[in-house]
């Protein structure tokens, strides 16, 4: 197994932290998640696992059961459960880049104090919910509405693609939605929904290509409250959190596919180097030999951008065009490396008993959630000077 990753952002900690995640991921997650993806069947049990170990919350204070550590840390972790199976290292990503972060950052001590310990334990999981049937890459086509009645919000709309919001561990959402009192205007705000007491109505996605094993919801609110304190930052100002959301979890997205490049890159190095052909290992081929380093070079340039884009973050350094071109980047080359791995596999790795059949697949996501590629590449022209 290679642990050798080196790069001069990394200390002793953050080696120690890929080290744990990676003999969990090997040995709690790897025999599970063929069968679980087979099944589109979301672990609870497993995802508690996830908690207990201590990645939910990793970069929240300790007051509020988090694990106080820099986004590079929390990075390195998820690229170790991506490097075995994405969906769990989406349930992570999701929990703590979309569900978690935008409380910590905008919530007031109150609404900190009400969910933040709550969320951190492994028990419980929060979703952001922006998109919906009419509203895709065009957020300002939220159609989902809040009226403030008496102290309370009252919701109706439908939210749809929703990561870790139907399952029995499922706490609440952040939705964003129209609080504009002018029928021909729109004022976008972020309400965070409790889903008990029977709240909104939640339906697992069951039937797709990716993630199988993690947690997608469809929601329906029909008169959903929430109390008029529930609301994130400034009525108003819901856009803007939305999007300043999706930088950090643009981050989360390039560390999945960084992963399960780095999971596809190790299984076809393997493969190369057991399976013989005309008389030697497949890996003594230079056309092979080739591959594996092109494979290789990728690795090392989109780990050093993404690490290098956690430096600007945990700098609070501007890092909108960097996490754009890091999830553009590693989505690009997840894709490449999952498919010369399927390559290098011959027909075996064209049989769903094969780890790379579902990485295969699995990388296709990346391209699409939390900013498509053509969606990123408006963002990253919006920093060029043209
Ligand atoms: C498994 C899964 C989990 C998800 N989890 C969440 C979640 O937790 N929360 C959440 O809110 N959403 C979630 N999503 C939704 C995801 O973020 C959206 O699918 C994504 O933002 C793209 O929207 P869309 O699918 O409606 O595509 P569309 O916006 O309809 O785009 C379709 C195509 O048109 C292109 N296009 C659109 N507009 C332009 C333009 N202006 N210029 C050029 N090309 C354009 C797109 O790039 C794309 O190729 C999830 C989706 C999946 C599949």
């Amino acid at each position: 197994m290679n642990t050798a990753i080196n790069n001069p952002l990394l200390n002793d900690k953050h080696q120690e932290l890929r080290l744990q995640v990676r003999e969990f991921a090997v040995n709690e997650i790897k025999p599970l998640a063929q069968k679980l993806d087979e099944n589109a069947e979301f672990s609870p049990e497993l995802t508690r696992k996830m908690g207990k170990l201590g990645l939910f919350g990793m970069t929240i204070p300790a007051e509020y059961g988090g694990k106080n550590l820099d986004t590079l840390s929390y990075i390195i972790a998820v690229e170790e459960l991506a490097r075995v199976d994405s969906s769990q290292a989406a349930t992570i990503a999701a929990h703590n880049s979309l569900g978690i972060s935008p409380i910590y950052k905008y919530g007031t001590p109150d609404l900190k104090n009400r969910f933040l310990p709550k969320l951190t334990t492994g028990e419980h999981l929060w979703a952001f919910g922006l998109t919906e049937p009419n509203a895709g890459s065009d957020a300002k086509a939220v159609e989902t509405k809040a009226v403030l009645n008496n102290n309370q919000w009252i919701v109706n709309g439908k939210k749809v693609f929703i990561t870790n919001s139907a399952s029995e561990l499922s706490m609440g959402v952040t939705v964003l939605v129209n609080t504009s009192t002018d029928p021909d205007q729109k004022e976008f705000s972020a309400i965070l929904l409790e889903r008990e007491p029977a709240n909104y109505k939640t339906e697992s996605i069951k039937n797709k290509m990716v993630w199988r094993s993690a947690d997608t919801g469809r929601l329906s609110f029909i008169d959903s409250v929430a109390s008029k304190e529930n609301i994130l930052g400034e009525r108003g100002k819901g856009m803007h959190i939305m999007l300043e959301t999706l930088d950090s979890g643009r981050l989360s997205i390039a560390a999945i596919g960084l992963g399960l490049a780095q999971g596809a890159f190790d299984m076809a190095r393997e493969h190369a180097q057991k399976r013989k052909q005309f008389g030697k290992s497949l890996s003594k081929f230079q056309a092979i030999s080739d591959k594996l380093a092109d494979m290789d070079i990728k690795l090392e340039l989109a780990r050093n951008y993404l690490y290098n884009t956690c430096w600007l973050k945990d700098n609070n350094l501007p890092f909108t065009k960097q996490a754009a071109i890091s999830k553009f980047y590693t989505s690009e080359i997840a894709k490449e490396i999952a498919d010369e791995a399927v390559q290098i596999f011959g027909a075996y790795g064209l049989f769903k008993d094969n780890d790379i059949e579902r990485f295969y697949r699995d990388q296709r996501i990346l391209r699409i959630g939390e900013g498509t590629s053509e969606i990123l590449k408006l963002v990253i022209s919006k920093h060029i000077e043209i």
